[in-house]
């Protein structure tokens, strides 16, 4: 079986595209420092603990695994902590890709496919965002996956690296079999957050800005189903294995949801009030991040299936119900 190198395989994302890898017939071999990430959701295929910022750990595992390609979620991903410790998304987000992509580029592997961001676009008022779309990043998450991107093209150029970059709305729900979900130790996203207000397990959620520029004055995403955007993943490998280039995809649905209305979701979908207070502005916060997938639809042939608010809340809502990792 082909082996594909998963940096983040033991965190949200990467757990789900570890998933889905093993039924597209992978050998999913995840790598992970365990930092925000579970040993537990390591569910797929073999693990190897190491760091990015560790090259000749990364060295070792590339020639121990030969891996065919890497599929790189491995980041830290908070916008608010990012404008509070721009240096150390610096260092792990972009010297640590980096040491990937060069252990890549040494070991022979030509295939990368990389989770980028909409935050990479920045604020841009009432576009529906598309792959051509400028990027302006107003918070240092987005600027480092800009940063990463272009690391990416150079070694393109250079040494042959094809790779898909996704840049992705905002990722929500979870599997709908149980066996893997959102967990995160603090959480800081919206859907887990507002479930565990739901639940009483916190006081309320705290709605950031009420007093942006949108209808209800909060703050407007575009969310995609985990399940639907690992599908891309596997979409975005097949692309690379049939020789066609590298090449940026948009993941999203083309619909946003102000924080309001995904409260509003989540009451119908539980059948229960959510708690919640008013609170500031987040900084780096955008007001609106919504973008189609035409490109995606077109040329990968991805077909979103549950990315309805309900059904992502449904499934988020039973893995918060039933799922939880220990280690
Ligand atoms: N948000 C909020 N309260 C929270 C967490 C998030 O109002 O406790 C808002 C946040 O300001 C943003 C949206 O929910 O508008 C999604 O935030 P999240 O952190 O889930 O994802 P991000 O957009 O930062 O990737």
């Amino acid at each position: 079986m082909t082996n594909i190198l998963v940096t983040g395989g033991a965190g949200y994302i990467g757990s789900h595209a570890c998933k889905a890898l093993k039924a597209a017939g992978y050998t999913p071999v995840t790598f992970d420092n365990l930092v925000t990430g579970w040993q537990d959701a390591v569910r797929f295929g073999p693990f190897e603990q190491g760091d990015l910022l560790d090259l000749a750990r990364l060295e070792e595992v590339f020639a121990r695994w030969q891996p065919a390609a890497v599929m790189h979620f491995a980041a830290l991903s908070q916008v608010g902590e990012s404008m509070q410790q721009p240096g150390t998304y610096w260092r792990n987000n972009v010297q640590g890709s980096l040491n990937l992509i060069e252990a890549a580029a040494a070991s022979g592997c030509r295939q990368f496919v990389f989770s980028s961001t909409c935050a990479t676009y920045g604020d841009q008022d009432n576009v529906v965002l598309d792959e051509n779309s400028e990027q302006h990043p107003i918070n240092a998450y987005g600027a480092s996956k800009r940063a990463i991107e272009d690391i990416l093209r150079d070694f393109d150029a250079a040494h042959g690296l094809n790779h898909v970059i996704f840049r992705y709305f905002n990722v929500a729900g979870a599997d709908p079999d149980g066996e893997v979900g959102e967990f995160h130790r603090p959480e800081t996203h919206l859907v887990p957050l507002l479930l565990d207000a739901i639940d009483g397990k916190r006081d309320a959620l705290t709605i950031f800005g009420t007093d942006y520029d949108t209808p209800d004055g909060t703050c407007i995403r575009d969310y995609v189903h985990v399940c639907d955007l690992v599908d891309a993943h596997v979409l975005g490998l097949k692309w690379l294995e049939s020789g066609k280039g590298s090449r940026v995809f948009n993941l999203g649905t083309g619909t946003g949801f102000s924080v309001r209305e995904v409260m509003d979701h989540s009451r119908t979908v539980t059948n229960r009030p959510v708690p919640f207070n008013e609170g500031d502005r987040r900084p780096g916060d955008c007001t609106r991040l919504v973008s189609g997938s035409t490109r995606a639809e077109a040329e990968l042939g991805w077909k979103p299936t549950r990315s309805t608010m309900e059904t992502m809340i449904a499934d988020a809502w039973r893995w918060h119900q039933n799922g939880h990792y220990d280690k």
